[in-house]
C-alpha cells in the first residue's frame, strides 16, 4: 500500500515537474515558436514588408516575412553588400588588406569575434533546410562536447549539449545574404539611407511609406509599406 502511494506520488511529482518545464519554457523563451517559422502561408499579404537595414537581425527578418508578403524590400546604405563580393566570403581568402578595404561602415562589430548560439542554429535549420550544407566551406558546427573532466574522469551529458556555429561574422552575414537572396525570389534590396516614416493619417495609426535617401545622396524616395520592420531610434 505504501509502495503504490510513494509510485502515484512519483508519477503526479514527475507529470507536475514535466508540465512546469513546458509552460516555463513556453513563456521565458521562444523554442516553441521555431515551430512556426519557415513554413509559407496559404495566402500572402499584399503589399510591402519594409526592413530598413540588412544586416544578421534585417537578413532573417526578410527571410521570415518572405512566407507572408507579396513583396519584401530591405533597404540598406552600402550597396556593394549585394555585388558579388556581398555573396561570397572573400575576406578569408584574400587575407587582412582585403578585410580591412571592405568594412561594414555602420557595422563595427564587422570585425569582431562572433560565436553563433544552439538557438540561432535551430533556427537557420528551420529557415534554410539546406544550411547544413551551406555552412561547408565558410563555418563549422561544434559537436557541442567541451571535453569536460573530472579527476581524469569524462563527464557525461545524457542529453548531449547543443551544437554551436563557428564562422566569422563576414562568413555568416555574406552566407545569410546568399542564402536568403537565392531562396526568396519576393525579396529585394534596395540601396538606401532610411530617413523617415510617413504615416497613413495624421494620427499615425499606420505607416504607409518609408522615405530613404538613394546611394548618391541625390535625392529621397518613397516605397510603399503594409509593414516596417526596424530600430527606428537613430533615424
Ligand atoms: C563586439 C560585439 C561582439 C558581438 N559578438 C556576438 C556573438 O559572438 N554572437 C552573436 O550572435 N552576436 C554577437 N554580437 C551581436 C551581433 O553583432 C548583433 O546582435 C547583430 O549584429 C545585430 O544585427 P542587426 O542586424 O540588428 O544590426 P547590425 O548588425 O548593427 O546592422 C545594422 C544594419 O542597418 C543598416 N543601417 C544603418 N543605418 C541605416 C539606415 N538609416 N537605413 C537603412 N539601413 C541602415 C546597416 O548598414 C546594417 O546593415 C556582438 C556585438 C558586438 C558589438
Amino acid at each position: 500500500m505504501i509502495l503504490e502511494f510513494l509510485f502515484v506520488t512519483c508519477c503526479c511529482l514527475y507529470l507536475s515537474y514535466r508540465q512546469l518545464k513546458r509552460t516555463r519554457k513556453a513563456s521565458l523563451t521562444a523554442i516553441y515558436d521555431l515551430n512556426d517559422i519557415g513554413r509559407p502561408s496559404d495566402k500572402r499579404i499584399g503589399g510591402n514588408a519594409v526592413i530598413c537595414g540588412g544586416s544578421i537581425a534585417g537578413l532573417l527578418t526578410a527571410r521570415v516575412c518572405a512566407d507572408h508578403f507579396s513583396k519584401v524590400i530591405i533597404v540598406d546604405p552600402e550597396a556593394w553588400l549585394v555585388t558579388e563580393e556581398g555573396m561570397r566570403d572573400h575576406h578569408r581568402q584574400q587575407g587582412s588588406d582585403y578585410m580591412a578595404s571592405r568594412k561594414r561602415s555602420r557595422v563595427p562589430q564587422y570585425t569582431s569575434m562572433h560565436l553563433y548560439q544552439p538557438f540561432s542554429l535551430m533556427a537557420l535549420r528551420k529557415l534554410f533546410p539546406n544550411f547544413d550544407r551551406e555552412l561547408e566551406g565558410c563555418g563549422f558546427l561544434d559537436s557541442g562536447d567541451p571535453g569536460l573532466r573530472i579527476s581524469g574522469i569524462p563527464v557525461l551529458f545524457p542529453t548531449g549539449i547543443p551544437q554551436t556555429i563557428w564562422m566569422t561574422r563576414p562568413a555568416y552575414e555574406t552566407l545569410l545574404r546568399r542564402l536568403v537572396l537565392s531562396t526568396c525570389s519576393n525579396v529585394e534590396f534596395i540601396t538606401g539611407s532610411v530617413t523617415s516614416l510617413q504615416p497613413a493619417s495624421t494620427s499615425w495609426e499606420s505607416v504607409a511609406y518609408v522615405s530613404f535617401r538613394t546611394a548618391s545622396d541625390a535625392e529621397t524616395l518613397q516605397v510603399p509599406a503594409a509593414l516596417v520592420v526596424g530600430l527606428f531610434h537613430s533615424i
